[in-house]
């Protein structure tokens, strides 16, 4: 069950008087969920953003401010900050606060609300991440009052599996035209991830697209014929030729065509730069443009492009960085848009 567990990496919410008062204070002992797996932290810290102006201090403390809640930042992960995962990063603070903004490493953060005074983003983590990862935010409560959080995520170790097979010399052998057709591709796509739509198409908890067995992990690097490949950028999920496919999150259909690599395939766009791909597919059943709901079929299992069987190559990325969807299943958002959170 370990993929399917979510952890915390950091969680920590600072007394008023120390966002007022001292220029730099702890956010208190951080809560790590007991009896998981092993996972590592820094604990995040308010920092004063007005310790040089002890007289706006003094009016913001006369104007009541005092009384304002402080902001909860939480970071989700299935099982620590583990390379290609998405982390779920979630701020709780008063009702009508504006929505944070920060960054994750060099990664700009994108929130949307969810409840009151609740704002969640996604942030990612790249194949080869290691050492530690800086959280920073901004956040503002009700009256403009602000409030900023520094966090230092340590990354864990991931070691991505080796599969090496024999197969036909065309899955290895491409010819010129071959090549030219999937770097054009490959450029389409990247100007797709780089969109960044404006929209809460996230309506719950994300979705596996077909039932079935992994039959190849994210990660894995691949040599076939003796030859090494580029990364599995998705999980393959074995399915019978005409399986139905389902949207994995609800969103906008960005790509609906036939690409050298992946067949036929379908990019759904789901707002704040994340994208899911589901390739191979036999048919297609949605017109790029339109709206599509979780759970929604985007069209048939296959074995189009560059697939040896029919199955669902599921890919998810987070602007340029190409992640493993199955931490994207394991998140519980659903949590988060109660107004009474389960933690
Ligand atoms: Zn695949």
């Amino acid at each position: 069950m370990r993929f399917m567990e979510q952890i915390e990496l950091g969680h920590g919410a600072s007394d008023k008087k120390c966002i007022l008062i001292l220029p730099i204070c702890g956010a208190g002992p951080l809560d790590s969920r007991v009896g998981m797996p092993y996972t590592s932290f820094v604990p995040g810290k308010f920092v004063n953003l007005k310790r040089l102006m002890p007289v706006m201090t003094l009016v913001l403390i006369l104007s009541g401010w005092l009384a304002a809640e402080p902001p909860e930042v939480f970071v989700k992960a299935r099982s620590g900050a583990l390379p290609s995962d998405m982390l779920l990063v979630v701020v709780r603070h008063e009702d009508n606060a504006r929505p944070p903004v920060g960054r994750f490493g060099a990664q700009p953060l994108c929130f949307w609300r969810v409840a009151s005074g609740t704002f969640l983003s996604f942030a990612g983590l790249e194949q080869r991440a290691s050492g530690t990862r800086s959280l920073e935010l901004e956040m503002w409560g009700a009256d403009g009052a602000p409030a900023s959080w520094d966090q230092e995520v340590v990354i864990e170790p991931r070691k991505f599996p080796v599969q090496r097979l024999r197969v036909a010399p065309r899955y290895v052998e491409f010819s010129q035209e071959d090549e030219d057709r999937a770097a054009d591709d490959v450029d389409r796509l990247h100007d797709i991830y780089a969109r960044r739509t404006p929209g809460d198409f996230i309506s719950g908890n994300f979705r596996v697209p077909l039932k079935g067995r992994i039959s190849a992990e994210f990660g894995m690097h691949r040599v076939f014929n003796n030859v090494p490949m580029s990364p599995h950028g998705g999980v393959d999920i074995a399915g019978r030729q005409g399986a139905m496919v389902a949207a994995a999150q609800g969103g906008i259909v960005a790509l609906a065509d036939d690409l050298f690599l992946t067949g036929n395939t379908v990019v759904l766009d789901h707002g704040c730069g994340l994208f899911t791909l589901y390739g191979h597919l036999s048919t297609i059943l949605v017109p790029v443009g339109a709206v599509v709901r979780r759970g929604e079929i985007l069209g048939l299992v296959g074995a189009t492009g560059r697939a040896t069987g029919p199955h669902l190559h599921w890919g998810a990325r987070l602007g340029k960085l190409s992640l493993d969807p199955q931490s994207l299943t394991a998140l519980n958002l659903e949590a988060w848009m109660r107004p009474e959170p389960d933690q």
